[in-house]
């Protein structure tokens, strides 16, 4: 027995400008199953993408045009991020322009991954005509990274050829987890007080570390126990190893964040207390939210602050909940690695969280509740039509899946899904976790013959719903 880890996975989309990098990007979008929508508001680079094909789950980065004219410019924040993804990802598309030809860039970017020895798809993009796939790939072996691939990012030609190609060269190997911790992501901004918090929660209990390199490289996960039980903190080396040398600040920012929080079951959102919140802040919250993962915000150097009276408290806890809004599910633990208050409170939080991701309620209480919600307020007509809720079930956990099925499941917007999930909390909590509304159209009704159109709210996975019927339905 044991627990199946999540490995992580990432993939980096590189090229320079114009090759059609955002294009390809989004034709994932377009094959896959899984989808991970906008939310209005929520800051995001809009760089990464949750993919899943193959039943192998990953994460695409699109690194952004590479550009090497200037070497002055080379080390700009974007270049870094660049890079780093670069560093971190499993396997790198190389995106090069099939109807520009080879470019001197081209010859530059093949060095630099050479040198990092990667492992390295060519993929020849723009290749409309399929005649003359041979014709036009040819040249771009000149590159020394293998066989070029062609494909056509607009007409869709070969990118489900290039899904393949990916998830063929991802790690399969099966991690087995055999004291079936509870894994624990510490993420956040460089300096709130990440290795602090981690170096004392595993100070204070008996520690070993656990190397499961080969899955996921340098990724050392530290196992500590607390009251018995037994907790993985996910990718202590990338919060402890300081290497800020060469990436600068942004060395623990976005990409390592991302495989930390896919790795593991809850999230813990590191804050500081004497800073405002920033938009990291919120793109990392974004990213645990979007991966469905359970998350707790830990305000750490409580100890800095003067008044440290409920009120103050209540401020600052007000000023999460307005910036990061669409985590109110998150509990709120104010901590100080210098009086070490409430630290441990880490553990049984993310102990309740995860519970709270993995739990199923019965379609019965389900629709008890739905029930008492339509009768109290019905969806509002639109278009002359009124959306008739029939009934909803669970369909899946981590998170916590709702389908909510209905006729004209299109006209049921998101607000009233948001009032469902209200109601749904109010009644069964959920504290700590993300769910997920789905619409759907009911089956009965559908035989009848009216528009199949089916939706989802929440973002991130949407079960058997492509994403044409989401779009449909946007
Ligand atoms: P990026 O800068 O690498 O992200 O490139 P974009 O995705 O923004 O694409 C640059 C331009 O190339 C856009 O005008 C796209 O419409 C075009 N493009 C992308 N893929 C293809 C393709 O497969 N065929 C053709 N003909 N044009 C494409
Ligand atoms: P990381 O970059 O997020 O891993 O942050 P560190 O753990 O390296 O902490 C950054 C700085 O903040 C260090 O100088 C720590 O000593 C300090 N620090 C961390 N936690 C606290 C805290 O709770 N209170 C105070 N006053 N300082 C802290």
């Amino acid at each position: 027995m044991g627990k199946v880890v999540n490995q992580g996975a990432l993939v980096a989309i590189v090229g320079r400008p114009n090759v059609g990098k955002s294009t390809l990007v989004n034709r994932f979008v377009g094959e896959r199953i899984a989808i991970v929508d906008d939310q209005p508001g929520v800051t995001r680079d809009r760089l990464y993408l949750n993919c899943e094909w193959g039943n192998r789950e990953f994460v695409v980065i699109d690194t952004g045009g590479l550009i090497f004219e200037d070497e002055d410019d080379i080390l700009t924040a974007v270049q870094q991020q660049a890079w780093l993804a670069i560093d971190e990802a499993d396997v790198i598309v190389f995106l090069v322009d099939g109807q520009a030809g080879l470019n001197p860039v081209d010859y530059t970017v093949a060095a630099e991954l050479r040198q990092r020895k990667k492992d390295v798809i060519l993929a020849v993009n723009k290749v409309d005509d399929v005649y003359n796939e041979d014709i036009v790939t040819a040249e771009f072996y000149e590159l020394g990274m293998g066989t070029p691939r062609p494909l056509s990012a607009i007409h869709r030609h070969h990118t489900g050829d290039l899904l393949d190609d990916i998830v063929s060269r991802l790690d399969s190997s099966v991690v087995i987890d055999k004291e079936e911790t509870l894994r624990i992501a510490v993420v956040g901004k460089p300096n709130v007080g990440k290795s602090s918090i981690v170096n004392t929660l595993l100070g204070e209990s008996r520690m070993t570390v656990s190397d499961i390199s080969g899955t996921t490289r340098d990724a050392v996960d530290s196992v500590c126990k607390h009251n018995g039980n037994s907790y993985t903190l996910v990718d202590t080396a990338g919060i402890r190893k300081k290497s800020k040398v060469r990436y600068g600040i942004e060395r623990f920012s976005v990409v390592r964040a991302i495989k930390s929080i896919q790795r593991a079951d809850v999230v813990v959102l590191v804050i500081d207390a004497t800073e405002p919140i920033s938009e990291q802040d919120q793109r990392i919250a974004g990213m645990a939210q979007d991966m469905g993962k359970a998350s707790l915000i830990v305000v750490n150097k409580w100890d800095l602050i003067e008044d440290k009276s409920s009120g103050s408290m209540n401020d600052f806890s007000d000023d999460i909940r307005d910036k990061l809004y669409f985590m109110s599910y998150a509990p709120i633990l104010f901590t100080s690695t210098v009086t070490k208050k409430r630290l441990h409170s880490i553990f049984e939080l993310s102990q309740a969280a995860t519970e709270e991701n993995q739990r199923r309620i019965t379609t019965g209480l389900f629709n008890e509740v739905l029930n008492e919600i339509v009768a109290m307020n019905p969806p509002p007509a639109r278009k002359n039509r009124r959306p008739k809720i029939t009934y909803g079930t669970q369909v899946s956990v981590s998170p916590p899946t709702f389908v909510v099925f209905s006729t004209y499941p299109s006209l049921i917007e998101d607000p009233y899904l948001r009032h469902i999930e209200r109601k749904v909390r109010e009644n069964f909590g959920f504290t700590g976790t993300p769910l997920r509304f789905l619409r759907r159209e009911d089956d009965k009704r559908k035989k009848r013959g009216e528009s199949r159109r089916a939706g989802q709210y929440g973002s991130k996975k949407s079960e058997d719903i492509t994403v044409e019927e989401a779009r449909a339905d946007a």
